[in-house]
């Protein structure tokens, strides 16, 4: 067998999670292999493999739960060696190449079922007698998902976390409300998950924070979105809709859950009417604020059938804040004082719509 029957290892990445740490693989389809484990160790046996010179250095990573990585080869394998600080448990899946990514990815998912816990959650405010308001804030994307990518190559998901965290930290400035994360750090979490965290947390709102893109460098603004489970017949939003919903083609923990299933029992018990009505409001309250701080790419909220928006019973948006794929909007979304402008506008909606709700005419 000649070296060209190889099967080539060609990249390596982990993500550190607070529940998990996954390591990704690109590799070829079929590749044959083999994972084994005891309390210290992981090993990944790939049969007959190579690896790339310019990437091999990728391999030996820490974090706080992978203490050290070895590889070890013979004629016939190689051997990724995964030294754990603790039992964890391991799972492993395969996905196909998409827009993304060109190679097929070997997934392990170093799982730490003691760390269930959200960072940001502060078990001594949630003793406090007097209930909260609590407020999911959503990064989107993360990890393996990049979402979209700027002409000066800004991540979306680098863009939604920053603000999410500065609005997190502007919301968390009022004594009557609470902000949570859904994610904390540069790692995925699948939709429905989120949805999850929402629930947990107990959230009484859900906000989830995205940039826009097109091909056109031209098109601008913040647009705004709630949910219709009908879909939404516009083109950018039907577009949308499908990124936003097969970014779980990332998750793994999707493939055996039958979603449909899955919001169909969580949609039944609440009334749908009120959540929409809700969420509307709330939409053209975030909208007001945003149209005060730069352009809009629609004068009003619009609806889109977005898994991330289907926690039961409380108003849910999601905020597209502007086109990251304009490279004027691009310096913007990643310049540290604007994302505060667009965390402080999207804070001011938020008030104004409790204000209203609070205070009915
Ligand atoms: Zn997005």
């Amino acid at each position: 067998m000649g070296a060209e029957d190889k099967t080539t290892l060609y990249d390596f990445r982990y993500w550190t999670a607070p529940d998990h740490t996954r390591i990704v693989i690109d590799t070829e389809e079929d590749t044959l292999f083999s994972i084994s484990e005891d309390s210290n160790y992981i090993i990944l046996s790939v049969d007959d493999a190579e690896v790339l010179s310019e990437t091999f250095s990728h391999i030996f990573f820490e974090d706080k739960r992978i203490k050290k990585t070895l590889i070890k080869r013979d004629r016939e394998t190689i051997k990724l060696i995964f030294h754990t600080n603790k039992d964890y448990i391991v799972k492993h899946f395969t996905l196909p190449p998409n827009a993304k990514y060109r190679y097929h990815r070997l997934v392990i998912d170093v799982i730490d079922l003691e760390s269930d816990v959200l960072e940001t959650v502060d078990p001594i405010e949630q003793e406090l007698p007097i209930k909260k308001k609590v407020i999911l804030v959503d990064a989107g994307h993360g990890g393996e998902d990049y979402g979209a990518i700027g002409k000066n190559n800004s991540r979306e998901k680098d863009v939604n976390l920053a603000i999410a965290k500065k609005l997190v930290a502007t919301i968390n400035q009022n004594p009557d409300l609470t902000a949570v994360l859904t994610r904390s750090g540069d790692y995925y979490i699948p939709l429905t998950k989120r949805i999850t965290i929402a629930q947990r947390e107990k959230a009484t709102m859900f906000i989830s924070i995205h940039a826009d893109s097109v091909e056109s460098t031209s098109a601008e603004g913040a647009s705004i979105y709630t949910l219709s489970e009908k879909g939404n017949n516009s083109k950018l939003a039907k577009q949308l809709e499908q990124s936003q919903n097969s970014v779980d083609q990332f998750g793994g923990v999707e493939m055996v859950i039958d979603s449909d299933q899955f919001l169909k029992n969580i949609l039944t018990d609440f009334s749908r009417k009120d959540r929409d009505i809700q969420s509307q409001q709330l939409a053209n309250e975030i909208l007001n604020q945003l149209k005060k701080i730069g352009p809009v790419h629609k004068k009003e909220p619009q609806t889109a059938n977005f898994v991330v928006l289907k926690t039961p019973a409380i108003p849910s948006v999601l905020v597209e804040t502007a086109f990251i794929s304009n490279p004027t909007q691009e310096k913007r979304l990643t310049n540290s004082k604007q994302q505060q402008k667009i965390a402080n506008s999207i804070y001011q909606g938020i008030i104004d719509y409790y204000h209203k709700i609070e205070n009915p005419l």
